[in-house]
């Protein structure tokens, strides 16, 4: 049989790959927090997190993650052949690959995660900031684009909990007629 990477090893190595790109679960998770905080009253950090370490645990999600960051980390070392070095270097605006790999997160958890996803790409709060601005040295073109989707996908889910929630809080609140 072929070898294959357990998922262990690749949900390590996704953890890994944001820590050493200078990204922190709590800084995910604020910005998941900044997303739902006006729909939901009293959301904590700690929430946020506990979904954003669950978004993590998909291979979908851990492939993304490791793939873009190689290619951020191997631009960054000049090592990309031109075009692509000089393209992903200067995070070309016309370049969009970045942003088609950060579907392959949205896509699992639905469309609240693309709204979510637009928004907070446009308002760039947090950590993304940081990611975006191009006077570090560092090359974040795959990485901030992934960071708000796990963001987006993890905003996303918690809205889905907090549904599931509050029906069961609320079982009956459903007017009769629409039980027909
Ligand atoms: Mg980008």
């Amino acid at each position: 049989m072929a070898p294959f990477v357990h998922s262990q090893a690749l949900h390590a190595a996704t953890l890994r790959a944001l820590a050493e790109r200078g990204v922190s679960l709590d800084e995910i998770a604020e910005l998941a927090r900044f997303l739902q905080a006006s729909y939901i009253p009293g959301l904590s950090l700690e929430e946020c997190r506990h979904h954003v370490e669950r978004v993590l645990e998909k291979r979908e999600v851990q492939n993304a993650i490791l793939t873009g960051v190689e290619l951020d980390k191997l631009a960054e070392r000049q090592v990309l052949s031109q075009p692509l070095q000089g393209i992903i270097e200067s995070d070309e605006s016309l370049y969009g690959i970045d942003e088609i790999l950060a579907l392959s997160i949205l896509n699992i958890y639905g469309s609240i995660g693309y709204t979510n996803y637009g928004y907070i790409d446009k308002v760039k709060h947090g950590i993304l900031q940081h990611l975006n601005d191009k006077n570090t040295g560092q090359v974040h073109t795959f990485l901030d684009d992934l960071v708000a989707a796990v963001a987006a996908a993890a905003a996303s889910r918690i809205a889905h909990h907090h549904r599931a929630r509050q029906e069961a809080a609320y079982p009956d609140a459903n007017p009769p007629a629409w039980d027909e």
